[in-house]
Order: structure tokens, then sequence, then C-alpha cells
């Protein structure tokens, strides 16, 4: 059972009754209004489900409607996933520079390659790809604070002169994702035992830590290893140190059998 944080939101989702099948999702959702998830009361509803084949595996795709800031959250999921428990699951924040365009200024696109990957090899896996970029900022604030970088701020300082908190990341939108999904309890990929703990507070059941380990191929081997030997969530672009957008510190595979 997926177990709803009722200090802060008071059963707010007694109404997602399990479906057959994920095409059946919304149907069941069209009419949902819930008291919303988290202080922010966010509520989603499935809005759509397509077959998404990837170079990375197959998986479908699930679109979701929100009622706070119209943005398209997407669950990818592989296999049966509906009402499972131990799912295997990654959350992904948006990193659009990263991600789609390839920008070394982030390991995003690592480390959402690699989730994929391993998701499809399981027997079933979710990754819930959340439209939070540039740690909750969004976009064009993400490069207004890259410019800052690139005049010698770190990405703290760029953050807080922008008027941001460091991190404006939440989890209340997954926590109701996963509950439209029936999902009973999960495996968190993560490095990151700090997001176990704030999906919790929303009510969500881990019951396992899946560390995320990026192997290196021949063509990245050297920057990754890299990377993931800098301390903790600090890389640095021409000096100056930067923070990763995912909240997970790199683990690269060769640098875990090296220890
Ligand atoms: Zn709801
Ligand atoms: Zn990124």
């Amino acid at each position: 059972m997926l177990r709803i944080a009722r200090m802060t939101s008071p059963s707010p989702c007694t109404g997602l009754q399990r479906v057959a099948r994920l095409e059946d999702l919304p149907e069941r959702d069209k009419d949902h209004d819930c008291g919303g998830f988290g202080p922010h009361r966010i509520c989603v509803k499935v809005d759509a489900v397509a077959e998404l084949p990837t170079r990375f595996g197959r998986f479908q795709i699930v679109a979701f409607w929100n009622n706070r800031d119209g943005k398209d959250h997407v669950a990818l999921v592989h296999g049966d996933a509906m009402g499972a428990s131990d799912l295997p699951t990654r959350l992904h924040s948006e990193c659009l520079t990263g991600d789609a365009l390839g920008s070394l200024r982030c390991d995003c696109r690592d480390q959402l390659e690699v989730a994929l990957r391993r998701l499809s090899s399981m027997r079933r896996g979710l990754l819930l790809y959340l439209r939070q970029e540039g740690r909750g900022i969004g976009l064009r604030n993400k490069i207004r604070a890259y410019a800052l970088q690139d005049r010698g701020l770190d990405t703290v300082e760029a953050n807080r002169a922008l008027g941001f908190r460091d991190d404006e990341r939440d989890y209340e939108v997954a926590a109701h994702m996963l509950a439209s999904l029936n999902v009973a309890s999960i495996q968190l990929m993560t490095n990151n035992p700090d997001k176990i703990a704030q999906l919790k507070r929303y009510g969500v059941n881990v019951t396992k830590r899946i560390p995320h380990v990026i192997p290196p191929n021949e063509f990245d081997r050297r920057y990754l290893l890299t990377k993931a030997l800098r301390s903790g969530h600090q890389l640095e672009i021409d000096g100056k140190p930067i923070f990763s957008e995912q909240d997970d510190p790199v683990v690269v595979e060769e640098a875990v059998t090296a220890t």
C-alpha cells in the first residue's frame, strides 16, 4: 500500500481504483480531482498513454496533467508496472541542455541513459521524468545562472543571486504519479539517501535503494572517472565549482571496483 502523508494532505487520493491496463488510466482519471499531495496540494491525472520504443529499450509513455503549473510530466513504464511492489524506479529531473543537447556542464544525460538501459533490462521498471529543469528554477533561469557561473559564481551563489534557493525541486508530483500508477512500493535507483527521505515524507513506500552506477565506455571513461573522483555533488568547469543538476553524485563502475 502506498501510504499517504496525512500530516500535510489528508487522504488526498482515495479514488484511484486499480484498472487492468495503463491504457485504461485516462478514462479512470478524466474526472479525477483530489486534495493533492504535499504542501502545494499537487494533483495529477493521466491524460494519455502510448507505446514508446527507444534506443534504450521498449517503454510505454504516460503523460500526466497537473493542477499547479501546466507542465506535462511523463512516466516511462517498462514491463508490467501497474500496482507493482518493489518496482525499480528512477526519478529524473528534466535537463534540456544535458538530456537533449548533450551539454557537458552536467551529467544528466549519462544518468538518464544509464537509468533507461538498466530499467529496460529488468523485468519491469519505471522512470519518472519530472519537468523541474535546472534544480527547479526553469530553463531560462538556469541559463542565467550558467551566465553568472561563467563570471565566477558557483551554482548556489548564482541561484541566490537570481532570488532562488539553491534547490527548488520537490517530489510531491512524483508521489502522486506513483499513486496514480497504483505502485505499492519502489526500489529507488539513486546514490542519494536524502531523496528516499523526501519521498517517504509524501507517503511513498521505498523498500530498497539501488545504487545508480554509471559504466564508462571507451570514449567517456576518463571524463566520467574524473567526475566521480571529485568530491560529492561538485563538478568543475574551467576551475569553477558547479553542482550536479540531478541530485545524485556520480558513481562510476571502475571507481567503485577500484576502492
Ligand atoms: Zn489527485
Ligand atoms: Zn543537466
